[in-house]
C-alpha cells in the first residue's frame, strides 16, 4: 500500500458516499492501523453521515466497502460503522481484521450493535471461509 494509492481511495469513498446519498459527505481522514493485541486495519472518518443512510444504502454500502478492502489489500471480514455514542451520527467506518484474542468478543455479539457505538455491516465467522490465518 503506498500513499498515492490511499489518497485515491480516501477521494473515491467520499465521491462514492456523496453520490449514493446525493448531499454533501466529507471523509476527512483515512486511516491505517495496528493494535497492540494483533489487530489491524483501516478507519475512514467521516462528516455528514447518519446511521439512516447506512441502513437504507446497506447493501450498495457494502460492495463498495468490500470492493474498498480488495483494493487496499486486506480481508473484509469484518466491517462497522463507529458511532458517537448515545447519537445515530456515523464517526467512522472501519474495517478490522481481527486478532484471535479479540474475535471471539465480537463471534459470541448477536444482532448488529454489539456496543452502542457500533454498527455492524459485515461480519465473517471464522470456518465459513477457511481463509483463517492467512496474510
Ligand atoms: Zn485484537
Amino acid at each position: 500500500m503506498i500513499t498515492k494509492e490511499i489518497l485515491q481511495i480516501r477521494s473515491d469513498i467520499e465521491n462514492n458516499l456523496r453520490k449514493m446519498l446525493a448531499r454533501a459527505v466529507m471523509v476527512t481522514e483515512l486511516d491505517v492501523f495496528a493494535l497492540p493485541c494483533g489487530c489491524s486495519g483501516i478507519t475512514v472518518n467521516v462528516r455528514g453521515l447518519e446511521l439512516d443512510d447506512i441502513e437504507v444504502f446497506e447493501e450498495q454500502m457494502l460492495s463498495f466497502f468490500k470492493e474498498v478492502a480488495s483494493r487496499l489489500e486486506i480481508p473484509s471480514s469484518f466491517i462497522f460503522a463507529r458511532l458517537v455514542p448515545g447519537s445515530s451520527v456515523v464517526a467512522a467506518i472501519n474495517w478490522r481484521v481481527l486478532c484471535d484474542r479479540c474475535y471471539p468478543e465480537f463471534a459470541i455479539a448477536s444482532g448488529k450493535t454489539p456496543r452502542p457505538d457500533i454498527y455492524i455491516m459485515h461480519f465473517e465467522r471464522r470456518g465459513q471461509k477457511g481463509k483463517g490465518k492467512k496474510r
